[in-house]
């Protein structure tokens, strides 16, 4: 087990660090050193996104309406092959070996760039996260963008990623090597309020499953207690363990988990009992650090409870911390502001921790941005809600389909076109780490 120690201090050194460089530098957060496309072909893409328009309404509206779970997303994978197609782009669910998965591409050789998109919802609240809209916001601006790509050279392509709820359909694919010959990714993601993120703003969280599965030893619970070794008061001494725990960690970490399986009846002795949590983290160090914590917590349990712990670690996180990539996403929040939205200055200071996505993976192998853009609900209405499927529907959310529709397609053209930018995309991954896969 690594020490929690070093990963910790290191973490502060980088937390003091950042937050003196934010302090001293703050350019405007719609600033770039980088021409991009000229200005007839963004303009060109604002009148394409204004003719689609209805049609990418069209589609959040029917995803919204028939909700469909992660991996079983054949109708809106189908819908949103049907539009691509009737605009001319060649695109067929059943990519990378998911049923759900799409491709659509243009152009060839590179730079490649993969505009993203989701569509999965949620159980009981519907598209409570609003992939309805990350479709119809991936599916416009691969569309505005895909008639200026032959001009400027290489390759534009949609990635249709399959359960980023509950399945991490993006690691998936980059299993099957569907990012292999691709440059950098990008995508956008609504949120709650009137505001797009700041460009700095967008991290998120890695997480890992740990499933652990107590074995100890039935016995009547009142006649002869003595003869058994209680498996749920193993989950009960663990989960009071993670919460104990829960004070030392990071503020970039978070732990949390539910008890599946706390026994068959109060008269026998739970033979077996089992607990899932989800062990997250804003950095890579520390993510593991803390995994071996909760397993040592886990295993310590059944040692003062006299029964076997059984623990399945996820070999590699579905989710990884997303770094998104600095350079590329001034240009979509510059592309914002020629449509009149406001995109606000990064937060100084460290990492904060959050939810969490599978476009985290994809942001450690090639340059990404995901940056999340207001769909104008108040601001007590918050992802994850059955109001906030509603607004995805309302005006605000519509406006917010084509203000990032249009900006992502904005954003994907100046990339093509400058190979300045693209050197400066790559040259800030690469000061990052460049790229990484989670060894399993
Ligand atoms: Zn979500
Ligand atoms: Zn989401």
């Amino acid at each position: 087990m690594s020490d929690p120690l070093e990963t910790y201090l290191a973490y502060q050194q980088r937390s003091a660090s950042a937050s003196a460089d934010a302090a001293s530098t703050e350019p405007s957060p719609t600033a770039s050193a980088f021409a991009g496309a000229d200005a007839a072909a963004h303009a060109a893409i604002d009148v394409r996104v204004a003719e689609l328009r209805p049609r990418l309404e069209g589609l959040a509206r029917a995803l919204h309406e028939q909700p469909e779970l992660g991996f079983e997303e054949h109708r809106s994978a189908a819908r949103i092959a049907e539009l691509l197609t009737a605009e001319g782009a060649d695109a067929r669910p059943g990519a990378f070996g998911l049923d759900t998965a799409l491709h659509a591409t243009v152009g060839e050789g590179g730079p490649h760039l993969a505009i993203i998109a989701e569509y999965d919802a949620l159980p009981g609240i519907g598209h409570a996260c609003g992939h309805n809209l990350i479709a119809g916001i991936a599916v416009g601006a691969f569309l505005a963008a895909a008639p200026h790509v032959e001009r400027l050279g290489g390759r534009l392509s949609l990635i249709g990623t399959p359960a980023e709820e509950n399945g991490g359909g993006k690691e998936l694919i980059l299993r099957a090597g569907g990012f292999d010959d691709v440059d950098a990714a990008a995508m956008v993601h609504p949120t709650g309020g009137d505001r797009p993120s700041p460009v700095g703003g967008q991290r998120t969280t890695g997480v890992r499953r740990v499933a652990v599965t107590y074995h100890g030893r039935a016995a009547h619970a009142a006649g002869a207690p003595w003869l058994g070794l209680n498996a749920l008061d193993a989950v009960v001494t663990a989960y009071q363990g993670v919460a104990q725990l829960r004070q030392h960690i990071l503020p970039i970490d978070r732990v949390h988990g539910i008890i599946t399986d706390g026994g068959q009846a109060p008269n026998i002795v739970p033979e077996r009992a089992a607990a899932l949590f989800y062990v997250r983290s804003g950095e890579l160090d520390a993510l593991r650090a803390l995994t071996d914590r909760v397993v040592a917590v886990l295993e310590g349990a059944a040692l003062s409870t006299g029964t076997r712990a059984q623990i399945e670690v996820d070999p590699v996180p579905p989710y990884l911390p997303l770094e998104p990539n600095e350079s590329l996403t001034r240009h979509w929040a510059r592309a914002l502001q020629r449509r009149g939205r406001i995109v606000p200055d990064s937060p100084a200071g460290p990492q904060q921790a959050g939810p969490s996505t599978d476009m985290g993976n994809v942001s450690r192998f090639v340059p990404s941005i995901h940056p999340s853009l207001g769909i104008g609900s108040p601001p007590s209405v918050q992802p994850h809600t059955e109001a906030f499927a509603d607004w995805t529907v309302r005006d605000g959310g519509l406006a917010a389909l084509a203000d990032g529709a249009a900006a992502l397609a904005s954003a994907a053209i100046d990339y093509l076109a400058d190979g300045a930018l693209r050197a400066a995309v790559d040259e800030e991954f690469a000061a990052l780490g460049g790229r990484y896969r989670w060894e399993g």
